[in-house]
């Protein structure tokens, strides 16, 4: 299985702070049968700077330790840019790395609202070949009010990814329905875990898929583990028909 989502890196955002957590975070990865690991520090979100040339050194150094250790476990480069004005420049100045090297790159939001430019930068990213992939998209205080908003990206191309633990319900009931209402209505195409650390916020993929088995049936389970396996080969995934979510009014709120 492949994560394609975690900070396992050491010392570089708020994930892994020593080599010893990194170490940790692998072997709880192997034990829940990830083979394969995409590392994504944040970049650029007011606390952290994490250009692409620090990401790749860092990976071949952390792939030396797994290997010395014999752990059977893969890390390949990506990042996770904070949205901001100047992604498309800086992409082209090479500080923004996309996952594995590949057409498509990690956007992450502000945890409570979507910057008005977002819907313009998401074309314009396409329009140079580059996928967007808007992560944790259930956490989105603005998203998880306006559904809509978030149908309409999918619509135009974006692509999304669900943090296993949102499934699972560590963020809540709120943010664990709008997870379920998006894999239901074609809204994502991605689960990995955001792992930053092996206590409370761990990897959950083994847990996270069960219960989608349960709910969705496994179909949905191939899809997701096939589309994190068409990436890294950057590959086109499989999306299906993206759905409106229909909220019921009642007494006007939502
Ligand atoms: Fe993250």
């Amino acid at each position: 299985m492949i994560d394609i989502h975690c900070h396992i890196l050491p010392n570089m955002d708020d994930g892994a702070q020593t080599l010893e957590n990194s170490l940790e975070m692998a072997k709880t990865a192997i034990n829940e049968g990830i083979t394969t690991i995409i590392a994504t520090p944040h970049h650029k979100n007011n606390q952290y700077i994490n250009e692409k040339s620090s990401i790749l050194e860092k990976v071949n150094d952390l792939n030396a330790v797994l290997k010395r250790e014999n752990l059977p476990l893969n890390i390949l480069p990506g990042q996770e840019v904070r949205i901001y004005g100047e992604v498309l420049e800086d992409y082209n100045k090479g500080e923004v790395l996309t996952l594995n090297h590949t057409k498509y790159l990690f956007i992450e939001f502000p945890s409570s609202s979507v910057p008005r430019y977002a819907e313009r930068l998401l074309y314009e990213l396409q329009t140079e070949g580059i996928i967007p992939i808007i992560v944790h998209p259930e956490r989105n205080k603005e998203l998880q009010e306006k559904p809509d908003l978030l149908y309409k990206f999918v619509k135009n191309g974006a692509l999304t990814q669900v943090t296993a633990s949102s499934v699972v319900g560590y963020f809540g009931k709120n943010v664990k329905k709008f997870s379920e209402q998006m894999i239901e209505h074609n809204l994502t195409h991605f689960i990995a875990s955001d792992a930053h650390n092996v206590h409370n916020r761990t990897f959950k993929m083994t847990e996270s898929l069960e219960m989608i088995k349960e709910n969705f049936g496994m179909d949905y389970i191939y899809l997701f583990k096939e589309n994190a396996e068409l990436l890294i080969e950057d590959k086109n995934i499989i999306k299906e028909i993206p759905e409106r979510i229909q909220r019921k009014k009642f007494l006007g709120i939502f």
